[in-house]
């Protein structure tokens, strides 16, 4: 499963861990959604994010949203266009 809901808070936000330094409580927010990387230079790399940041990664500078789903599909080459599935065409 390349998305995963954490059941467990044991796991640190990877953009709060890198927006804010050690001493800020901030640093350590816990993580409430894994997505694993499947594009061919990352692949496997796993990154964690909590619900602002996990809002935000989905989010296109115009509003946009574009959903983890749809950026893994598309890293896969599986995007959709305009409701037709990649290779219908
Ligand atoms: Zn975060």
């Amino acid at each position: 499963m390349p998305i995963r809901k954490l059941q467990t808070k044991q796991v640190w936000c990877s953009i709060c861990k890198e927006q804010y330094r050690d001493n800020n409580p901030l640093h350590r927010t816990p993580a409430i959604w894994a997505v694993v990387s499947e594009t061919a230079d990352k692949a496997g790399r796993t990154r964690y994010y909590c619900q602002p940041h996990a809002n935000e990664a989905q989010t296109w500078v115009d509003g946009t949203i574009w959903t983890f789903r749809q950026q893994l599909d598309y890293a896969k080459g599986k995007e959709a266009i305009d409701g037709m599935e990649f290779g219908q065409l």
